[in-house]
C-alpha cells in the first residue's frame, strides 16, 4: 500500500468531503419543476386559505337558530331560496324561515351560519315538498362550515427555505397562487467511469470484456437524489482518456466529477497521476467493506469523489459519501441516511478493523417489529443481492460474531424523507 494513502474512519471521510461542498445557487422554476427541490426562499400566505367561509358539505345553507328545535320526529320547514353551486357568488342571503341549497365549496350565502346536509333533510325523498325542505336535526353555529383562513391564515409563514418540497408543498404553493419558485439548483454530477475492460451497454462483449454498469447505477443514484447526471463515455486507462473525460466535464459545468475504477492498487499510479496533474487528490482507504479505496480532491474548483471499481462497492461508497454530498449542494437540513433499528435474521460476521455495510431487506411485522434478513451472497461485485436489498444493515467494527437475533441499524435506501 502506497504510503502516501490515508487511512480514514466513514464518518471522517464524510466530515471531510462535505465540508468542501457548497449549497448551490436558487434558481426561479416553474412550480412543478421544483418538486424534490428545496426551496430558496421563505414563503408567508399573500391571503387566507380558504378565502372565503364556504360549505363542507352538500346540504342547506341556514340560520341554526331557526332549526335549533327540528328533530326526526318533528322536522322544521325552510323555504328554499335559491340553489348555490361551488364557484358561483351568493346572490340573496338567507332571511330568518328560509334556507340556500348549497353544494361543497360554494361560498356561505349572508344571514347563513350553518349547513345542515343533505342527509339531516328530506332531500330527494318522495315526500320532499317543491321550494320547501325539512330539516330533520339541529346544527350548531358553524357546522358544516369551513371558515375562511382556517387553513392557512393571511401573513402567516407557512414554509422556509431548506423544505424539501413533496406534493403537499407543492399544492400549497399552487393554492397560494404561485406559478414559479425559488428553489435550490440541482447539481451536475459527471459521471466517469474507468477501465480497459468496460463495453458501452449496447455493445457486444469481447473476450475479457465486462458492461459498464457502474456509470449506469452511479448515475441513476444522482438522478434519484436529486441531481442532474452528465453519464460520459468510458475513460480508458490512459492519462489522456481520463483528462479528456474530466474536461468535458469541466465543459459541460459538471459541479461535482464520480468517477469509478481506477483507484486500487493496481489502477493508483495512473488516475492518480491524471489526478495530480490536473487538480488536487488525495487517495483515502476507508475502513468500510465493500469500498476500501476511495480518492477525493477536486480539480478546477470542482469536487471529485473518486469510487470504487466493483459494482456494489462503487454503490455503497456512493450512498456514504455522494448522496450526502449531493443533498448539501441541493441545500437539504438532513444529509443522513435514515437508519432504523432491526433484528437481523441471520448470522453475520464483524471485521476487526472496519464496519460492514451488508446487503439487506428490511420488512416489519403486523407486531411492529422490525427485521432484517441478509439478501445473499456479500461479494463486492455481486450486484443481484444489492437489487433485492432495500437497506444496509451496519455491523461495526470489533462486534466479534453478530449471531442471527441481534439488533442492528440498517441505513434505509428506500425511505421517506422530509427535510
Ligand atoms: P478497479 O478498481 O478499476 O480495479 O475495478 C475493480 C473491479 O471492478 C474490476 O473487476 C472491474 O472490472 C470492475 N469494474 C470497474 N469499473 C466497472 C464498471 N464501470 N462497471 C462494472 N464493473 C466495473
Ligand atoms: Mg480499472
Amino acid at each position: 500500500m502506497p504510503e502516501e494513502i490515508l487511512l480514514m474512519e466513514v464518518e471522517q471521510a464524510r466530515q471531510e468531503i462535505l465540508a468542501q461542498m457548497r449549497t448551490l445557487e436558487p434558481e426561479q422554476v416553474p412550480l412543478l419543476e421544483a418538486l424534490g427541490r428545496t426551496l430558496a426562499e421563505e414563503i408567508a400566505a399573500g391571503a387566507d386559505i380558504p378565502p372565503f367561509d364556504n360549505s363542507a358539505m352538500d346540504g342547506y345553507a341556514v340560520r341554526a337558530a331557526d332549526v335549533a328545535d327540528a328533530t326526526l320526529e318533528q322536522p322544521v320547514a325552510l323555504q328554499v331560496i335559491a340553489t348555490l353551486a361551488a364557484g358561483e357568488a351568493p346572490g340573496v342571503a338567507v332571511q330568518p324561515q328560509t334556507a340556500i341549497r348549497i353544494m361543497t365549496g360554494a361560498p356561505l350565502p349572508p344571514g347563513a351560519d350553518a349547513v345542515v346536509p343533505f342527509e339531516d333533510t328530506d332531500e330527494g325523498s318522495a315526500g320532499a315538498e317543491h321550494g320547501r325542505v325539512r330539516i330533520a336535526s339541529a346544527v350548531r353555529s358553524g357546522a358544516n362550515v369551513r371558515q375562511a383562513g382556517e387553513d392557512v391564515r393571511r401573513g402567516e409563514v407557512v414554509l422556509r427555505p431548506g423544505t424539501v418540497l413533496r406534493p403537499a408543498e407543492i399544492g400549497l404553493l399552487a393554492s397560494l397562487g404561485r406559478p414559479r419558485v425559488a428553489a435550490t439548483r440541482r447539481p451536475r454530477v459527471a459521471v466517469i467511469a474507468t477501465g480497459d475492460e468496460l463495453v458501452d451497454i449496447d455493445a457486444p462483449l469481447g473476450p475479457g470484456q465486462i458492461r459498464n454498469s457502474n456509470g449506469y447505477a452511479n448515475a441513476a443514484q444522482v438522478l434519484r437524489y436529486g441531481g442532474t447526471p452528465l453519464l460520459l463515455p468510458i475513460a480508458r486507462d490512459t492519462m489522456t482518456a481520463v483528462t479528456a473525460r474530466i474536461e468535458e466535464g469541466i465543459a459541460r459545468g459538471a459541479d461535482l466529477f464520480l468517477t469509478s475504477g481506477g483507484v486500487s492498487v493496481g489502477d493508483y499510479d495512473l488516475v492518480k497521476r491524471v489526478l495530480h496533474d490536473l487538480g488536487q487528490i488525495d487517495f483515502w482507504r476507508v475502513r468500510m467493506q465493500p469500498g476500501k479505496p476511495m480518492a477525493f480532491g477536486g480539480i478546477r474548483g470542482v469536487p471529485l469523489i473518486g469510487l470504487p471499481g466493483n459494482p456494489v462497492s462503487a454503490m455503497v461508497v456512493f450512498e456514504q459519501f455522494a448522496r450526502p454530498a449531493i443533498f448539501k449542494m441541493l441545500g437539504r437540513r438532513r444529509l443522513r441516511t435514515p437508519e432504523i433499528e432491526a433484528t437481523l435474521l441471520d448470522d453475520a460476521k464483524a471485521y476487526a478493523d472496519r464496519v460492514r455495510f451488508l446487503r439487506a431487506i428490511v420488512t416489519v411485522d403486523v407486531a411492529g417489529h422490525w427485521t432484517a434478513r441478509l439478501t445473499g451472497p456479500q461479494g463486492s461485485g455481486v450486484l443481484s443481492s444489492m437489487v433485492r436489498a432495500n437497506g444496509l444493515a451496519i455491523i461495526p467494527k470489533h462486534a466479534g460474531k453478530v449471531p442471527a437475533g441481534t439488533k442492528v441499524w440498517v441505513q434505509m435506501l428506500e425511505w421517506p424523507e422530509t427535510e
